[in-house]
């Protein structure tokens, strides 16, 4: 647990970065920080870890005043993921990451076992493990960032803007595996960023700060949503509030249709027997969607090549049997929404098409949500 008890921070040239912050940061949780630029954000994070002193308050961690202790002892129990991850360029993947175990103690042989396990955690593919940071994508150094930050196995984990710098898809997978890591290992996550829809998939709960270092709501992500606590709060959440509410609503349960398939390599002739209402999915040996096919772009091909499909739109998973990552009524709509054939593909855990929904079946799947109440409004 982690208490900011009157926390204000004022930089020598007057200017005021968190105004007299009083939060309690739970244990095991993902709090969110999030407002516009210059609110005060990365100075509250950096507090934490002493990386800048308040001006007067204290910050307590677990009870104790983090005035009493070290700073680099402070800093062990206390993972730092930057943007552009920091990683040291002139070192290897697998060095950057076992350099922790190697400050603290461990044999060159151990650390780099370690490092190799951490890696494979948050799903850097092995092979990558000997490139330097350059010579990885953007968000495969998130990706080694997170590694290096879990190296000590700190039970606290500060993130600041971590996926900011990344493309939307990428930023989602990266999303998604915090969660999924987070599920696992259950660390005190302090998490910054300036994106609301951020803040809300990840937030346990959620502090929304204004400029000048003030606190306006400290809420769970629902609550915010439905009470924002003024008009500033109720602006910065209401962009898009109906829509962000459906991502509440879990996709499970909800009536999927069949969809028309068919395996790429087919022959155009016998695909065609197959579209409905002009249209089919084309899968793979494993059934997994590749895109769509429609009648016109049958009738100028031999066979369904994998180049002559209409990409996909987004997909969504209706299969919660073995975690608990079903999509949500708003993964369904969009998935829907932005398919050629208006029809979104549901699938399960493997990836591969269990059906297809259409935008109508999530909206009447949404008002039976209303109805029994489950819908904030
Ligand atoms: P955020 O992370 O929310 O964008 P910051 O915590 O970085 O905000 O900054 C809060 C305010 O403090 C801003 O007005 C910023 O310009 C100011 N600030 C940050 N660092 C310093 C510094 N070292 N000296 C003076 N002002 C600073
Ligand atoms: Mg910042």
């Amino acid at each position: 647990m982690i208490e900011f008890q009157a926390v204000t921070k004022k930089y020598p040239d007057g200017t005021v970065a968190v105004d007299n912050l009083d939060i309690t940061v739970e244990e095991g949780r993902i709090t969110v920080f999030v407002g516009p630029s210059g609110c005060g954000k990365t100075t509250s994070l950096r507090m934490i870890n002493r990386m800048i002193d308040p001006t007067s308050g204290s910050i307590l961690l677990d009870g104790k005043d983090i005035r009493e202790s070290d700073p680099p002892l402070l800093r062990r129990g206390i993972g730092y993921v930057i943007q552009h991850a920091g990683l040291f360029p002139h070192r290897t993947v697998l060095d950057n990451v076992a350099t922790v175990p190697l400050l603290t103690g461990s044999s060159k042989r151990a650390a780099r076992g370690r490092a190799g396990e951490l890696l494979e955690l948050v799903g850097l593919p092995t092979g990558l493990a000997k490139r330097y940071p350059a010579q990885l994508s953007g968000g495969q150094q998130q990706r080694v960032g997170v590694a290096r930050a879990l190296a000590a196995d700190p039970p606290v984990l500060l993130m600041d803007e971590p996926f900011s710098a990344v493309d939307p898809i990428v930023r989602d997978d990266l999303q998604q595996q915090l969660l999924r890591l987070q599920s696992e290992l259950d660390k005190t996550i302090v998490f910054v960023t300036h994106d609301i829809d951020e803040a809300i998939k990840l937030g346990d709960k959620v502090a929304v700060f204004r400029v000048g270092g003030r606190l306006a709501q400290y809420d769970t992500p629902s609550a915010l949503l439905a009470k924002p606590a003024d008009e500033f709060v109720s602006s910065f959440v209401g962009r898009d509030r109906g829509y962000r509410a459906l991502g509440f609503l879990t996709a499970d349960g909800i009536p999927v249709g069949p969809v028309a398939t068919v395996k790429v390599g087919e022959p155009a002739e016998q695909a065609r027997g197959a579209l409905t209402d002009g249209w089919a999915v084309v899968v793979d040996a494993e059934n997994k969607p590749l895109g769509w096919i429609s009648a016109d772009l049958l009738s100028t091909v031999e066979q369904v090549g994998p180049d002559d499909l209409v990409s996909g739109g987004s997909l969504f998973e209706v299969d919660s049997a073995a975690g608990s990552t079903a999509g949500s009524l708003r993964n369904a709509l969009d998935a829907a929404l932005s398919s050629p054939a208006a029809v979104g593909i549901a699938v399960d855990k493997q990836s591969a098409v269990v059906g297809g929904v259409t935008a109508d079946t999530v909206l009447s799947a949404l008002a039976d949500a209303r109805r029994s109440g489950e819908v904030p409004t």
